[in-house]
């Protein structure tokens, strides 16, 4: 029996994943005829956590769809925002520990592994949590274990942190979470952090608030500019209620 051959398409956003002939429009592909659609888009260099519909001869199907000769098959990307049941928590590899940090600034469930615990624990520990597993790495996005994952499109934190907060849209509440450790921040007293805080400081400021997991002490006004105005840009263009 002859293998079916079909046609392809993909959606511009996921044209970085496929090779160059690929991008320029509807190619054709022959299939082994039992392998599943979704299994063809991933063999193809695309990660299934970027793929939104499926389009068959314009009918929406499953990736457990098999691919049947001269079908013709539009591959959409992802929709942004992206439906979610509930806040999205993040889990992120070991390159993105200064997005991590800025997720946390704003008050974003980020939890952050390094040293680097490896693909299999990450899987896991994305399973165990629901945690969206993000990373630019495709291999850790094509573990079945993960709950859910997301590719990072830039290598520049700037751009990513837009990434994640344009597709996921989570609930921002900056100056809530500790950037060391993700723990959340709970207001004290001057006194409770008093040992922790530089003269200057002690006599400056009067808000004070601790992480509840590992004792950092935090105050209002003493933080960087650069932080300052990533956090004002960013509920700026997503929302949320400024600290
Ligand atoms: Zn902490």
């Amino acid at each position: 029996m002859d293998r079916p051959q079909i046609w392809l398409d993909f959606a511009p956003e996921l044209h970085l994943f496929v090779s160059a002939p690929r991008r320029a429009g509807r190619t054709a592909l022959r299939t082994d005829g039992t392998s599943t659609l979704g299994h063809v888009v991933e063999s193809l260099g695309v990660p299934l956590t970027e793929v939104g519909a499926l389009l068959v001869d314009g009918r929406p199907v499953r990736d457990s769809h098999v691919p049947a000769d001269t079908e013709h098959v539009s591959v959409e990307a992802v929709a942004r925002p992206q439906p979610s049941p509930a806040p999205p928590r993040f889990l992120l590899d070991v390159h993105l520990g200064t997005l991590a940090r800025r997720l946390r600034l704003l008050g974003v469930d980020a939890a952050y592994e390094n040293p680097d615990i490896g693909d299999a624990a990450l899987a896991a520990r994305s399973a165990a949590e629901q945690r969206v597993m993000l990373s630019r790495d495709r291999g850790l996005l094509r573990r079945r274990e993960l709950w859910a994952g997301a590719y990072v499109y830039s290598h520049r934190p700037a751009e990513q942190l837009r990434d994640v907060l344009s597709r996921f849209a989570p609930p921002l509440a900056p100056w809530s979470r500790c950037t060391t450790c993700n723990g959340t921040l709970r207001t004290v007293s001057k006194t409770t952090v008093r040992e922790q805080l530089h003269d200057g400081t002690e006599r400056s400021y009067d808000a004070f608030a601790q992480c509840a997991d590992c004792g950092q002490a935090y105050w209002r006004g003493a933080h960087h500019a650069r932080l300052e105005s990533i956090v004002t840009e960013a509920v700026r263009e997503f929302g949320g209620v400024p600290g």
